[in-house]
């Protein structure tokens, strides 16, 4: 075989690689019933097929525009490939350029909208702040995330959502209880390695561990049953911060119903996983708080996700974990059990953001910013609308996640999306061109599946139950 062989045999094993990735992606497709997908990868995939056949079918001494073009489609492959595997770290990482200043919880914006309009702590706040005035009071004359004028076509869903959030009101007496006397003694990295392990067995998909900043804390409740305003001070040195998955197919139906039927779930399930950790801790002798939706959180969820090594901050506001992106909800429990922090993760989420604008795209509320990162409180990151965000929530009484479910990080955690990420992890060739194929095969806006009742009717009835 001489050098020209050589050369036309690479091309032509270049292109039965985009071959066989195709027909993988194929597969996976029609396993996650990704219909556009599945047409274009399987349709790509036949004609690569025909492509590749007419190899053997026309001879170079009578016409061979597939060798030519074949091989040339073959080397572009192995080009990409290469250039892909060299490419050094993520470039892009998330940037704290001073030390931010702790937020009040008072002027988070569920606290501003749980003040009763009238009210003496509602003059108050907005005296204060009346700048805010006369945007929160437009979304206050909307109905209320939940409101039963909303019910008529989910009635379970809704219900159902309403159960959650209740139960989990039921839950807050039992964040934080005094720690047993007699204290068992661990090494610290005995202790990180079993909270972990803890939480994961309790439910959790991530866990990590972060020292706990000042300014990662609430300066002043303004939420949950702690009095309203009251200074916050929290002593607990570490944080055990884990996440819990979100099911995409519930996702899928953003901004309807089944995805606050599933954010209520999943914080249930947070909320137990924090309040059964923080006792288990609080039973072998250290102090140990839940903090959980409801809402009684004394610290900042995102930057102690993005400490605890859980994720990165993406430009839709929200922490985009590497196996399920943004597709999750958070939990944390504070404590001084002496722990080992984690570090901060980067997989070049920072570079995908600024090439993507998928969720800046698709938010039916414009509000994720589609320009560059902004210094906010010291942290170069992508500014969020939040009122604009929230009076979407209150226009359809639900909460939205279209920008969850359009995230190509949301995608399932499998083979095929797993090897996307990692080659994605670091190369901005990679990353434009997974941005593109995204936009390509499952669409530049993808369209929520409406199907209210998605994940209930997966419940499996015994056969003589079957569901109608
Ligand atoms: S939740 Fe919906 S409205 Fe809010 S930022 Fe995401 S896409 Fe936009
Ligand atoms: S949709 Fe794109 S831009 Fe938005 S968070 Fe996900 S990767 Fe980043």
């Amino acid at each position: 075989m001489n050098w020209a062989d050589l050369f036309e045999w690479g091309g032509w094993f270049g292109l039965v690689l985009v071959w066989l990735s195709l027909g993988l992606m194929f597969i996976y497709s029609l396993v996650e019933k990704e219909k556009r997908a599945a047409t274009r990868s399987g349709v790509l995939f036949f004609l690569f097929l025909v492509f590749l056949g007419g190899k053997f079918i026309f001879t170079p001494q009578v016409f061979d525009p597939f060798s030519y073009l074949g091989v040339s489609l073959g080397w572009l492959a192995l080009l990409t490939i290469f250039l892909i595997l060299v490419s050094p770290a993520p470039r892009g990482t998330i940037k704290v350029s001073s030390l931010p200043a702790r937020v009040d919880e008072r002027d988070v914006i569920f606290a501003r909208f749980d003040l009763e309009k009238d009210s003496p702590l509602y003059e108050e706040y907005y005296h204060q702040h009346e700048h805010l005035r006369s945007r929160d009071e437009e979304i206050r004359r909307l109905p209320d995330l939940l409101d039963r004028s909303y019910w008529e076509k989910s009635p379970w869903e809704f219900a159902l959502a309403e159960a959650e959030f209740d139960f989990i009101e039921e839950l807050l007496t039992l964040v934080e209880q005094p720690p047993l006397s007699s204290r068992f003694t661990f090494p610290p990295d005995r202790a990180t390695v079993m909270v972990k392990r803890l939480a994961l067995y309790l439910g959790a998909k991530l866990c990590g561990v972060a020292a706990v900043e000042n300014s990662f804390i609430y300066s002043h409740v303004g939420r949950g049953p702690e009095p309203y305003g009251q200074p916050i001070s929290l002593q607990h040195p570490y944080a055990i911060v884990f996440a819990v998955e979100m099911d995409l197919a519930m996702v899928a139906n953003a901004p309807q119903a089944p995805v606050v039927v599933e954010t209520s779930k999943r914080y249930t399930e947070a909320a137990h996983i924090s309040i059964v950790l923080a006792k288990t801790i609080q039973k072998l002798g250290y102090s140990a708080r839940a903090h959980i939706a409801g809402s009684n959180y004394q610290v900042m969820l995102p930057p102690l996700a993005w400490k605890a090594g859980l994720g990165e901050l993406g430009r839709s506001g929200i922490i985009i974990t590497y196996p399920y992106g943004p597709r999750v909800r958070l939990g944390v429990v504070t404590t001084d059990l002496p722990l080992i922090p984690d570090k901060p993760v980067s997989f070049g989420v920072q570079d995908f953001c600024a090439a993507c604008l998928k969720c800046a795209r698709c938010c039916p509320a414009q509000a994720i910013s589609k320009g560059e990162r902004q210094i906010d409180n010291g942290v170069t990151r992508w500014v969020i609308d939040r009122e604009a965000c929230y009076r979407f929530w209150r226009q359809v009484g639900t909460d939205c996640a279209t920008c969850l479910f359009v995230c190509p990080y949301s995608k399932e955690n499998n083979f095929f999306h797993r090897v996307v990420r990692e080659i994605t992890r670091s190369s901005k060739l990679a990353q434009k061109l997974a941005v593109r194929g995204d936009d390509f095969f499952y669409g530049s806006r993808p369209q929520a599946r409406s199907s209210p009742l998605v994940g209930l009717t997966r419940v499996n009835s015994p056969p003589h139950q079957k569901q109608k």
